[in-house]
């Protein structure tokens, strides 16, 4: 032990990444300072812990989860595979390139089992406040166990907020709303497209929680989609009961009305109206505010704290990139903390830093533009660190493929498979196509 105290707040796939990152330190005979993952839930995994719950759970915290039943990848897996823990090392072969939730929630598990870090996680704890002190330059972090139902404070070096940012969500008023005559709901309380089957339903937005909840929802029996976009529409070829409408108007009774003039009958409506970034435990001079985008306001080498550097974040940036880009964050903050990586002392070095990132990512609004941007970011922190260096250009093209294989067929891509940039190796297709697959469990999934 260094003597040093780290707080880390969260233990999904970001906060897990940090716990194995100090781990492999260790593992490797150096000394790491004292870690301790606060996770309000009484399991890890993030939102791929799934729970039927919504609105408060049983502790009367607001439910985190935001998946739901039959929820598959909706990107490749050969995009977000770890660099230091293969699909083939958890599963003993390669497996299929889409998995449902179930077996990521299975994968992730299995490299911080193996690590032997479930000790470091103190579960059924929610962080409630967290204040710095400039006199003695430490944190202190004010938790409720809800287990022992105690609150408590512990002081700490370094804090990193790792609690993730598609799980408050965001939910726009329209006119008649409050008359709807059907089933109001947001993505976030969203849990089973069965109860939609038979129905006419109306999906608002049109990015993936639109698309993909669109698509349960055909695929396990809707009469009808519409879904309705504010700013541009997704524009797949949709299959015959599935139309997409510009923007909502107003609701009255069970008819909903779009600005183009048009109408529909709908018996639900589901608001695929995206997350905010959410940290109600921070006060103003720790807490992030920022728009959902690849280069986040306010966070040096996209991590770092600027008006506190002595404050990290993970995982909050917009996602094409998810798991392994969650790791080079991991790898970086550990270093950073461990002083093997010096953060400039200059405020100004910090805030140009994001200004460049800023404007980089604004130069062009092509999505390979985009993908090729986040790939670069995590080139460019796994270059400062240990963690093994691996194919991204090959990660990206797994990327640039899968959206081709979207605009092919939006019902069918799932079916596609990928070749590993960690093992080289090709997934195989899957023994039945995404649409037929109404059995989303690992035993299932895993089969040959
Ligand atoms: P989270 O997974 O959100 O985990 C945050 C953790 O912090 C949770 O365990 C939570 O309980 C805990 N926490 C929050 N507040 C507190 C507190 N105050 N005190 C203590 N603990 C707290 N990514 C993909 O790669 N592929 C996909 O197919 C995919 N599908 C998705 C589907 C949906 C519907 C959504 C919403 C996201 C999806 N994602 C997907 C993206 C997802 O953001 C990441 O995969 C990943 O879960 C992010 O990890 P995280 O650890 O940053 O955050
Ligand atoms: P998002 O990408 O932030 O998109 C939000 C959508 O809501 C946008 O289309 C936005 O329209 C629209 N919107 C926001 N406010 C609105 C308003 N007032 N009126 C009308 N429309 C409004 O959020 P998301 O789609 O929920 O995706 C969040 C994350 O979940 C992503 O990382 C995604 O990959 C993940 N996800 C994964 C799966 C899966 O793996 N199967 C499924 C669902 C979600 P504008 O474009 O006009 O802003
Ligand atoms: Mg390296």
């Amino acid at each position: 032990m260094t003597g040093k105290r780290i707080a880390i707040i969260g233990a999904g796939p970001s906060g897990l990444a940090q716990l194995r990152a100090f781990q492999s330190a260790a593992a490797k005979g150096e000394e790491i300072p004292e870690i301790v993952c606060f996770e309000k839930q009484d399991n890890w995994g993030g939102l791929w812990n799934y729970t039927w719950r919504t609105g408060l759970d049983e502790n009367g915290e607001p439910v985190h989860c935001s998946m739901y039943r039959y929820l598959w990848s909706n990107g490749p897996k050969e995009g977000l595979e770890f660099a230091d823990y293969s699909f083939e090392e958890h599963f003993g072969k390669q497996i299929a390139s889409y998995p449902p939730r179930a077996v990521l929630f299975d994968y992730i598990e299995g490299r911080v089992k193996k690590a032997g870090v479930r000790d470091w996680v103190r579960f059924n704890t929610a962080v409630r406040w967290v204040e710095f002190d400039e006199d003695s330059g430490l944190f202190t972090v004010t938790v409720h166990d809800h287990a022992k139902d105690h609150v408590y404070s512990e002081t700490f070096d370094h804090v990193i907020v790792a609690s993730g940012h598609f799980s408050v969500p965001n939910v726009p008023h329209y006119p008649g709303f409050e008359s709807f005559n059907g089933r109001l709901l947001h993505a976030h309380d969203f849990r089973d497209a069965r109860e939609f089957s038979g129905k006419d339903i109306l999906v608002m937005g049109s990015s993936y929680s639109a698309e993909d909840i669109g698509s349960q929802c055909w695929k396990y029996g809707a009469k009808s989609i519409t879904s309705c976009y504010r700013s541009a529409p997704m524009g797949f070829h949709w299959p015959d009961n599935w139309e997409e409408k510009p923007a909502l108007e107003r609701v009255e009774g069970n008819t909903a009305y779009f600005i183009d003039g048009t109408s529909k009958h709908v018996d639900a409506i589901i608001l695929c109206t995206g997350y905010k970034h959410f940290f109600n435990f921070l006060p103003d001079d720790l807490r992030l505010k920022t728009a959902n985008r690849l280069a986040t306001a306010d966070l040096y080498k996209g991590v770092v704290w600027v008006h506190n550097p002595k404050l990290f974040y993970l995982g909050m940036q917009d996602q094409w990139f998810t798991f392994n880009m969650f790791d080079a964050q991991a790898w970086w903050v550990r270093d950073a903390i461990m002083g093997k990586i010096e953060i400039p002392a200059d405020k100004e070095t910090l805030l140009e830093d994001v200004r460049e990132r800023e404007t980089r990512e604004e130069a062009d609004p092509d999505t390979k533009y985009a993908i090729t941007y986040q790939g670069d970011y995590i080139k460019e922190l796994v270059a400062e660190t240990d963690y093994p260096s691996f194919d991204i250009d090959g990660a990206s093209e797994a990327f640039f493929e899968w959206k081709k294989h979207k605009a092919k067929d939006i019902m069918a891509f799932r079916d596609n498979c990928y070749r590993s940039v960690i093992t080289g190796s090709m997934a195989p297709v899957h023994h039945t196509p995404w649409k037929d697959a109404l059995d989303d469990s690992m035993e299932s999934y895993l089969q040959n």
